[in-house]
């Protein structure tokens, strides 16, 4: 052989980086004219409570459509738009999406929860702290209609995100830790960074009544999260058996396509039932006084 293996692979490699960073650098410059030109959208993921089956919230999901009808994944650009500042803007955005879409529905509602994906780096800077209270002021909602999901594995400075958590809380706005089991989350992280909701990632939903090891880790899971009396989310729930699962488990909330597909908002308030907190009439005492 002329050229050793080695060589040609080492060459492949360096080819494809070359060929990735160009992508990305296309695909950044992309989406700061996708923030110009308004081709963004939210779509609304029903979080239902298992036991009355009524929705208590929706996680908003951004969506890209370019112009060419072509629709990318935010699996595809929030990483770039993380890697390149540019998912500041963008969170800016669906701050302001949340606000046009839903419009005086939340002061109607403040028990209905918006949850809204942050990046670890607005997190951890504190930036979403005032953005957030923007978006209280000029919206009308109330604390309690937000949740902020942050993702376990993003999250490295735990000081700084404690401090942010902190702030959020004191302002009855909660936190939600995101796709819970595929980061590094241990017991004590989950000390230092007391979080009001868990998210169990769907791969461990996934696995739920078959054979796989990982369908024994999320009874543990589920097991955790009650002894820290945390509020637990499934999401990716697909069947019913999933479902009664949980449910049988112990676990509050489920989010996925059993209960229905990212939506509209007008699709999701005319179609579920929402979750209203027990009435007590005057003049009349609750049952449980
Ligand atoms: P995530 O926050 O974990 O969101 C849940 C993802 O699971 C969504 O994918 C949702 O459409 C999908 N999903 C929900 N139920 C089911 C189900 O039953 N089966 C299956 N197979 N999938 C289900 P999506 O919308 O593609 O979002 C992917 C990720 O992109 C999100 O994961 C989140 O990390 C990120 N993302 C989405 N919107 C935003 C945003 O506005 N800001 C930031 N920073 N990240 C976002
Ligand atoms: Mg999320
Ligand atoms: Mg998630
Ligand atoms: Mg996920």
């Amino acid at each position: 052989r002329l050229v050793p293996g080695g060589i040609l692979a080492g060459i492949a490699v360096a080819a494809t980086i070359l060929l990735l960073a160009r992508q990305q650098r296309s695909l950044a410059a992309a989406l700061k004219y996708a923030l110009r030109r308004d081709e963004f959208y939210l779509q609304y993921q029903p979080i239902i409570d298992l036991a009355s089956g009524h929705c208590v919230g929706a996680e908003a999901l951004l969506r890209w459509r370019r112009p060419n009808g072509e629709s990318i994944g935010p699996d595809l650009f929030i990483p770039v738009a993380e890697q390149t500042g540019i998912i500041t803007r963008l969170t800016e955005r669906v701050l302001e999406l949340i606000q046009a879409d839903t419009g005086a529905f939340l002061a109607r509602a403040p028990h209905f929860h918006i949850a809204l994906n942050v990046a670890a780096k607005d997190f951890q800077s504190g930036r979403i702290v005032p953005m957030l209270d923007r978006f209280l002021e000029r919206s009308g909602a109330a604390p309690s209609n937000l949740t902020v999901e942050i993702t376990e594995r993003t999250v490295v400075d735990l000081e700084k995100a404690r401090g942010v958590l902190l702030q959020l809380r004191a302002r009855g706005i909660a936190v939600s830790l995101d796709d819970f089991g595929t980061g590094y989350s241990s017991l004590s992280y989950l000390e230092a960074l007391d979080v009001d909701h868990l998210k169990i990632d769907r791969s461990f939903i996934e696995a739920i009544g078959t054979r796989a090891p990982t369908s024994q880790v999320v009874q543990h899971i589920i097991a955790m999260a009650r002894t820290l009396k945390l509020c637990m989310v499934a999401e990716g729930v697909e069947s019913q058996a999933q479902a009664d699962f949980l449910e049988t488990h112990g676990v509050q909330y489920a989010q996925g396509w059993l209960f229905g597909k990212p939506m509209a908002f007008n699709e999701l308030t005319e179609t579920y039932r929402m979750w209203e907190p027990p009435k007590v009439r005057s003049g009349e005492r609750s049952h449980r006084e």
